[in-house]
């Protein structure tokens, strides 16, 4: 699977220093981390997938975020939205992200913008973006994010969760399923408010920033075309193989799935 190379970034000697014992890790090593560093990952929802992806991708050393999330804070956030405090409650959301956030990594660069995904805004945000996670809880949202990545060409993973289940995958569009392959309609009877428990959203939030690292440093093995299921009940997970539909209204202009290429493509 061929994917974009990310620029990388030298480090200072203080950030060899606060990376060191990630650098460790021999798929990550110097190399890596300097591709992190480069990076420019989207987020848009910050809540309790949001919040907890943002918060690892910061200590590991991302170089720039880009956060999407509108209102101010409820108490009915504090159980899950880990970004939130208490003398943050009535106002935003975003703001809290963003202090919370500098204050784990101050090296980071962060563009918070106080607004959910919408058509009037995707393009703007995705463009600016290496890498996108999609923590939005309304299909509306994902939907309408997963067009304008595959319109543009863009790594997407799409992370969700209800009550104590989970889903993850990672979208490269052109070569994997995109969300519309899987959901081509928003889904009946899904509301915003649902049951989570905060322990829940965040496994699932670092299941996606492990993926969005492994993405943007190029190792390991990917969720394309399948979709990790985590079930918290009796902790279990499933990989499930998913394919491209060959009528999706969204991806399907950017070609055949691969595994309805010819022989010859297949060699590339
Ligand atoms: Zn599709």
């Amino acid at each position: 699977m061929v994917l974009k190379e990310f620029s990388p970034m030298e480090l200072t000697d203080e950030e060899r220093a606060i990376y060191e014992w990630q650098i460790w890790v021999d798929d990550l090593s110097e190399s890596g981390q300097e591709k992190l560093k480069g990076a420019t990952a989207l987020i848009t929802r910050v809540g309790g997938l949001g919040g907890p992806l943002a918060q690892s991708l910061a200590a590991a050393g991302i170089g720039k975020l880009i956060l999407a999330h509108a209102g101010n804070t409820r108490p009915s956030d504090l159980n899950r939205q880990i970004l939130q405090t208490h003398d943050q409650l009535g106002k935003s959301r975003i703001e809290s992200c963003r202090r919370r956030l500098l204050e784990l990594n101050p090296r980071l660069e962060i563009e918070a913008v106080p607004e959910n995904v919408t058509e009037g805004n995707s393009a703007r945000l995705v463009a600016g973006a290496d890498i996108v996670f999609d923590c939005a809880p309304l299909f509306e949202e994902r939907l309408l994010l997963n067009r304008e990545c595959v319109r543009q060409h863009k790594p997407l993973i799409d992370a969700a969760m209800f009550d104590l289940e989970g889903q993850l995958t990672t979208i490269i569009p052109g070569q994997t399923p995109c969300l519309a392959c899987l959901y081509p309609e928003v889904p009946p009877g899904w509301k915003r408010e649902f049951p989570v428990i905060g322990a829940v959203s965040a496994t699932m939030a670092n299941l996606a920033a492990l993926e969005g690292i492994k993405l943007l440093v190029g190792f390991g093995e990917l969720l394309t075309s399948k979709l990790l299921v985590y079930d918290a009940r009796s902790m279990t997970f499933r990989k499930i193989a998913i394919h491209r539909r060959v009528d999706c209204a969204v991806c399907s202009a950017l070609g055949p799935p691969p595994e309805r290429a010819t022989p010859a493509e297949k060699d590339d």
